[in-house]
């Protein structure tokens, strides 16, 4: 027999399964609303044009391929971190902050659980509920326990903030919590500015720690320093964060695979330290992260010129993306749709938390050639002038 004979099949990632039923429908209007990546308005993959010019510095200055350091190119991380804490930022001026590059997102996840898995004494983190649905999976590969807080009210198709505090003060002290910087994934429910405030308290007092993704800095309001103010707040008021960064959805890097991870230290010595472990954890898993696309986002990070220009594609990216929320909830209440459509244009970010139950989204792809996550989860990036109108049709015809 075969070594591999007692392999069992695992199960299809449920996003990628989305991908394939949509390229086998023959249906010419139809839309997929799986993918989390952007897409312009003729529904086309997006290259930023700062991206484009940035790269043809890069390649013009006929750079070696040498190796990074372990934890990646210095003018990149540091750039980036200043990109999320703010230039001002006290743990960066002090030289108190341990930064390292990582592939993209998912990497920075995996190298912050590796860390906490090590070093957290309590090996503890919670998650909302719902999450992005490779958090559970990143964190558990670990070996951290994970558990859950209420985030989600599907009731109200908005934030359970009440449960959210509840639950964060039920945390034993020393748990780490897991908070979607902004732009949250799947919902696209974020707290105010007075809702992470209390949060900020909550996870004071309880004596937690918060652990920040931001995958989406720019993506939820199009300005990269309002999306950063639970980051900036937390920190600035002397809460030592870690942070998760990506580079994939706002410089449009995804299969570059460019993030950051980082973490506020008490002193130099303190991240002296911390940065000796982060090399000891990164070396075995990937020894050193790519340099081509960490070139191209320094390029525009460090280049005052450029980087407005970048802001500016970031804004143009989130307007679009706010833009489809006000045309298909109005061609929803066009239709005569007599269901409460206010959530469609309160949420924020790539995603939006229909409330379609999974048979409504079962019917929406069988019927109007329509693929979107069971969850009833739609990409936004997948609207564009030409199929809104298919969309609100089919929408409307599913939820009655
Ligand atoms: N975190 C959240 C909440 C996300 O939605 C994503 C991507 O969809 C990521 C992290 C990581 O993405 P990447 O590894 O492509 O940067």
């Amino acid at each position: 027999a075969s070594t591999w004979a007692n392999v069992p099949q695992g199960p299809p990632d449920a996003i990628l399964g989305i991908t394939e039923a949509f390229k086998a429908d023959t249906a010419s209007h139809k839309i997929n609303l799986g993918v989390g990546a952007y897409r312009d308005n003729e529904g086309k993959p997006f290259v930023l044009n700062t991206v484009r010019e940035a790269e043809k510095r890069v390649v013009g200055k006929k750079l070696d391929k040498e190796y990074a350091p372990i934890t990646g190119l210095a003018n990149f991380y540091t750039a980036a971190a200043e990109l999320a804490y703010g230039s001002n930022s006290a743990p960066i001026k002090e030289n108190r902050l341990a930064v390292s590059q990582t592939i993209s997102g998912t990497g920075a996840l995996r190298v912050g659980a590796e860390f906490l898995a090590k070093f957290l004494p309590s090996k503890k983190i919670l998650l909302p509920t719902p999450s992005w649905a490779n958090h559970k999976a990143v964190f558990s590969a670990a070996g951290l326990e994970v558990g859950q807080y209420r985030y989600y009210d599907k009731s109200t198709i908005s934030l359970d903030f009440d449960g959210l505090k509840a639950d964060l003060e039920q945390a034993a002290p020393g748990t780490a919590v897991l908070l979607h910087a902004c732009a949250h994934n799947p919902t696209g429910v974020d707290p105010t500015k007075e809702q992470w405030q209390a949060i900020f308290n909550v996870v004071k007092e309880r004596q937690l720690f918060p652990l920040f993704d931001m995958a989406y800095q720019g993506f939820a309001s199009g300005d990269c320093d309002r999306d950063a103010y639970a980051v900036r707040y937390f920190v600035d008021n002397g809460l030592p964060v870690a942070l998760n960064q990506s580079f994939a959805k706002n410089m449009g890097l995804y299969g570059e695979r460019i993030g950051a991870f980082s973490i506020v230290c008490e002193s130099p010595e303190e991240k002296a330290r911390v940065d000796s472990q982060l090399k000891i954890i990164v070396r075995p898993l990937y020894s050193n992260p790519p340099i081509h696309g960490a070139r191209i986002a320094a390029e525009i990070l460090n280049d005052a010129q450029l980087k407005q220009q970048w802001l500016g594609e970031v804004k143009s990216m989130a307007d679009r993306m706010i833009e489809m929320r006000s045309l298909l909830r109005e061609k929803l209440e066009n239709l005569g749709s007599k269901k409460d459509w206010s959530h469609v244009t309160s949420q924020i970010g790539m995603f939006c938390y229909t409330g379609l139950s999974p048979e409504q989204v079962d019917r929406l792809a069988s019927e109007f050639s329509v693929y979107g996550t069971r969850d009833g989860r739609i990409s936004i990036c997948g609207i564009n002038a030409s199929n809104v109108d298919h969309l609100a049709k089919a929408i409307f015809a599913v939820s009655g």
